[in-house]
């Protein structure tokens, strides 16, 4: 078994484009997440969260601290690590099927077996019969479908997701919560999973880490204990999970989660004016 992820007093440092000074976007974060857990990172637009992800994929070199894979320190991307974005991502020339087969194709799996695992991932996030489409010919629901099956098929002991279900339709995006959930616990890798969702982050996850406004810290890590399998039926009148939401939504000082969406859609600029006067602060 594999998987166990080590982010070791991880920070990140960038030269703001506009003014030239060097903005500290990720102060230190650290967590220590054991193999097949699902960790929610969630915090206010702008806080780091995205750069968290890039530096575990190994897109990125962080400016302090280290990840570890199984012990060993992560040096660029790996076939371990498998990234989910939140615009898809898929080949516009390229079928689901390949689009699927993609990652198989580049570790050199055969034809046959590639084409077989593509469509037995495609059954799994439920595009049987899509597999001769291309990605235009299908729904925004579809196409992440089809970008987490492309994922999977690799099988890699680590999934990182960012926001992925951002773009979709709220009621898509339910069923596709579940779907990928279920989807997990078949394979069960480690889940690092980016979002700004409160409800989202409680109903997928083991655990929810809170990152506060840049430069991030971890202000909280909650355990979620909300019974497994889960479905939106079951979870969103859970008083357990209603007493989550409300503790999120006060740490990360807002009313609601429009509130919340509202910085995101201001985008990290307006935030960050927000966030260095600490107007966002309770
Ligand atoms: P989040 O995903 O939590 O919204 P990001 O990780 O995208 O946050 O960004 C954190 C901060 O770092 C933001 O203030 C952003 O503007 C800044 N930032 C991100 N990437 C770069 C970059 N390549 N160059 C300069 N600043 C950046
Ligand atoms: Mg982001």
């Amino acid at each position: 078994m594999s998987g166990a992820l080590e982010i070791d007093h991880l920070s990140q440092s960038y030269v703001d484009p506009y003014s030239k000074e060097i903005v500290t976007a990720v102060g230190d974060v650290a967590a220590s997440i054991p193999e097949g857990q699902f960790v929610s990172l969630i915090g206010p637009s702008g806080c780091g969260k995205t750069t968290v992800l890039n530096i575990v994929a190994g897109f990125l070199q962080p400016s302090g601290g280290e990840v570890r894979v199984d012990g060993s320190a992560v040096a660029g991307p790996g076939p371990d690590r498998g990234v989910v974005f939140q615009d898809f991502a898929l080949f516009p020339w390229m079928t689901v099927e390949s689009n699927i087969a993609f990652g198989l194709k580049m570790r050199g799996v055969p034809k046959g077996e590639r084409r077989n695992r593509a469509r037995e991932m495609a059954g799994l996030v439920g595009l049987a019969g899509f597999e001769q489409k291309f990605p235009h010919e299908l729904s925004g629901g579809m196409r992440q479908r089809a970008g987490v099956a492309r994922v999977l098929a690799t099988e890699p002991s680590i999934m990182l997701m960012d926001e992925p279900f951002a773009s979709i339709d709220a009621q898509t995006r339910r069923v596709l919560q579940q779907e990928v959930l279920r989807i997990w616990s078949t394979q069960k890798p480690t889940v690092l999973f980016v979002t700004h969702d409160v409800e989202e982050a409680i109903f997928m996850s083991d655990r929810v880490i809170v990152l506060g406004n840049r430069p991030s810290t971890v202000q909280a890590d909650i355990m979620i204990d909300l019974p497994r399998p889960r479905t939106w039926n079951q979870v969103q009148g859970h008083p357990e999970f209603v007493r989550l939401r409300a503790q999120l939504l006060t740490m990360l000082g807002v009313e609601d989660q429009d509130e919340l969406n509202q910085n995101e859609l201001d985008g990290p600029g307006t935030t960050n004016i927000a966030t260095t006067s600490g107007t966002r602060k309770r």
